[in-house]
C-alpha cells in the first residue's frame, strides 16, 4: 500500500501489508499519526474499533462532560486551538477539535473504523508483526504502535438482581441519550470523576436522585470561566499570547505536582482548603458522609463548584451503604433500606489497569504480553517491553499524570518516532534490553512510595496486587526530558530477517 486509502473490502482480499499500524484513534492515536506523516511515513493504517475517532472524546457524551485539565493545555502542541469557549472545554468541542486535526493532517484516509484488533503476533521469521482483526482480516508491519488508551473499558458492576431491573440502566461512558430522566428517580451509582459532572445536571432535572457512594472524592474549586470573545480574538490574533498562555498553565501545573505527593506543604494545605468546602455544607450527615476518610491525592483530586451545592438539593440523597441487590424497581442497601428508582446510571469508573485487554498479543518465543504482565502492567518509558520488538505503546503504563494526558501523549510520540524512522529507513528490530527495562521499573515503584496515590485508598492507579501501573511518579518534566533522545543503548538492535 502506498499512501493510499485501504478500503475494508479491499482488506477482505488480501493479507495487506503495510510500513506501520496504529491501533487507536484517540488523541493518541491522531499525535501519532500526524507524528508518522511528518516522518514522511506512507504506508500506515489506523485501526479503530468504533465507529468514529475520537476515543474518550467520543464515548463520554453524558451531560456536564468536560475536560478537568485546562483546555490550553490539554490540546496538542502543534495544533493550537485559540477558540476554546471555556478554560475547561466541554466534550463536543475537544471531539470536534480531534475531528479538525484528523480532517487537517489528512488521516481520514489512513483509518479505518470498525476495526478492532483481537491479536498481534510477533513472526520471527519476517521480524514482522501479523495484526489480526475481529473479523479476520490480516494485516503484516514492521512496526505496531498501540494507542488504546487507559480509560476506554467501562468497569460495571455485577449487581445482583440486575437483570430483574425494570428500567434502563447505563454507562456513564455509554450515555442513553434516548432515556429522559426529567421527573423519574434516578440512581448514580459512583462518587469520582464522571459522577461529579453528572450529578449536578441530573440533580437538575431528576424528582428524586440518590448517589451510591463507595468513597467521596477530594473536591476543590473549578476555576471555570468562559473566554471573551475579545480574549479570543486576542488569542487568535497574537498567537504568542496563545503559547504562553499554555506555558503559564503548563507551570503552574508543574510547580503545584507537590498536591499529590504525601505530607508536603502543598498537599496538607489543600486538604485544609478541601475540608474548608465541606464544613460550609449546613447538614452535618451530608457533611460526614462527604467526608474522605483517606489523604488528599490518594484519588485522583477533582474539581467542581457545582458537586456539593448538587448533593445538598432536597431531592438529591447520597448514601454510602454498600449495595446488596437490586429489585425491579428499587436498590436495596445492605442496611436494609430500599430506593425505589426507574433509572440506574453506573459512574464506575472503566477497567484501566487491563492495559491492551482484551487483545492477546504474542511476542518472541510465544510469549503472551499478558502472562509477563500477570502481577500488572510495566514497560520501558511507558513503551516497550522486552520479548515485544518494534511494538510501541502511546499512553502505556505508568503515563498518567495529574495534569494533561496529551502532553505525555506528545513525549511518548516523540520518542517512538524517532524509532520507527530508524526501523523503516534502516530495516531494523529494535527491542529493548531486560536490564534497563528492570531498572527503569524499580524507579517507578521506587518513587512511587512518596506519592498519595500509594496511600490507603481504592484508586484506578494501582493492579490488585498493589503496583502503581498507571501514574508516573515525578514531574512531567522528568518524562519530557528521558523522552527527548532515542536511547539505542538500551535496546537490542537487529536487521530485519526479510
Ligand atoms: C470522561 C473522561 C475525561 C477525561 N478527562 C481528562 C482530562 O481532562 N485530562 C486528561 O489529561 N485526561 C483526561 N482523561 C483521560 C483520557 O483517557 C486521556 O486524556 C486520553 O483520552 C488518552 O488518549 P488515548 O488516545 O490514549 O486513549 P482513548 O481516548 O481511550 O482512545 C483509545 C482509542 O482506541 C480504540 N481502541 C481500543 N482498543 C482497540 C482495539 N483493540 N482495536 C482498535 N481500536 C481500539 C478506542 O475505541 C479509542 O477510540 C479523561 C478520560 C475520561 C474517560
Amino acid at each position: 500500500m502506498e499512501g493510499s486509502a485501504l478500503t475494508s473490502l479491499e482488506l477482505d482480499s488480501q493479507a495487506t501489508t503495510v510500513d506501520a499500524v496504529v491501533i487507536g484513534a484517540g488523541p493518541g492515536g491522531i499525535a501519532t499519526s500526524v507524528a508518522l506523516k511528518r516522518a514522511g511515513v506512507k504506508s500506515f493504517l489506523i485501526l479503530e474499533r468504533e465507529s468514529k475517532i475520537g476515543g474518550v472524546w467520543r464515548d463520554n457524551t453524558y451531560p456536564g462532560a468536560a475536560c478537568d485539565v485546562p483546555s490550553f493545555l490539554y490540546s496538542f502542541s502543534f495544533e493550537m486551538n485559540t477558540q476554546w469557549s471555556k478554560v475547561f472545554a466541554p466534550q463536543a468541542e475537544i471531539r470536534d477539535y480531534l475531528e479538525r486535526c484528523v480532517e487537517k493532517y489528512g488521516l481520514r484516509r489512513h483509518i479505518l473504523c470498525d476495526t478492532e484488533v483481537v491479536r498481534l503476533g510477533f513472526d520471527e521469521t519476517t521480524s514482522r508483526w501479523i495484526v489480526t482483526t475481529a473479523t479476520g482480516k490480516v494485516i503484516k508491519t514492521s512496526v505496531v504502535l498501540t494507542a488504546v488508551g487507559q480509560l476506554n473499558r467501562p468497569a460495571v458492576p455485577k449487581l445482583s438482581g440486575i437483570e430483574t431491573f425494570s428500567g434502563p440502566h447505563f454507562h456513564s461512558a455509554r450515555w442513553d441519550h434516548h432515556v429522559e430522566l426529567e421527573g423519574k428517580s434516578v440512581a448514580v451509582i459512583g462518587a469520582g470523576a464522571s459522577a461529579i459532572q453528572v450529578v449536578p445536571h441530573v440533580a437538575k432535572i431528576a424528582a428524586r436522585l440518590t448517589v451510591f457512594q463507595r468513597s467521596p472524592p477530594w473536591v476543590m474549586p473549578k476555576p471555570d470561566r468562559a473566554y471573551s470573545d475579545s480574549e479570543k480574538w486576542r488569542f487568535k490574533w497574537l498567537p504568542l499570547l496563545a503559547r504562553a498562555s499554555r506555558a503559564k498553565l503548563y507551570w503552574s501545573y508543574e510547580r503545584g505536582h507537590d498536591k499529590v505527593i504525601a505530607g508536603t506543604k502543598l498537599n496538607k494545605a489543600m486538604e485544609v482548603t478541601a475540608r474548608a468546602i465541606i464544613a460550609k455544607i449546613k447538614d452535618p450527615a451530608l457533611r460526614k458522609t462527604v467526608t474522605p476518610d483517606y489523604p488528599l491525592g490518594c484519588k485522583r483530586i477533582l474539581l467542581s463548584n457545582e458537586w456539593y451545592p448538587a448533593l445538598a438539593q432536597d431531592n438529591v440523597k447520597v448514601t454510602a451503604e454498600g449495595i446488596e441487590r437490586v429489585t425491579p424497581t428499587a436498590i436495596v442497601t445492605k442496611d436494609g433500606g430500599k430506593h425505589p428508582v426507574d433509572a440506574i446510571i453506573y459512574c464506575t469508573g472503566f477497567k484501566s489497569t487491563e492495559f491492551l485487554l482484551p487483545m492477546e498479543i504474542v511476542g518472541r518465543d510465544n510469549k503472551r504480553l499478558h502472562d509477563i504482565w500477570k502481577d500488572g502492567a510495566e514497560a520501558y518509558r511507558g513503551s516497550s517491553v522486552p520479548g515485544f520488538p518494534n511494538l510501541f505503546m502511546i499512553y502505556g503504563p505508568n503515563t498518567t499524570v495529574p495534569s494533561s494526558a496529551i502532553f505525555m501523549i506528545e513525549c511518548q510520540v516523540n520518542y517512538v518516532i524517532k524509532f520507527v524512522k530508524r526501523i523503516l529507513r534502516d530495516e531494523l528490530v529494535f527491542e529493548v534490553k531486560r536490564e534497563p527495562m528492570r531498572r527503569f521499573n524499580e524507579m517507578i515503584q521506587h518513587r512511587a512510595q512518596r506519592y498519595a496515590w500509594m496511600s490507603s485508598c481504592n484508586n484506578w492507579f494501582k493492579s490488585a496486587s498493589g503496583k502503581l501501573v498507571n501514574n508516573w511518579p515525578s514531574p512531567t518534566l522528568k518524562f519530557f526530558l528521558l523522552t527527548r533522545v532515542l536511547d539505542a543503548q538500551n535496546y537490542q538492535i537487529t536487521r530485519q530477517s526479510e
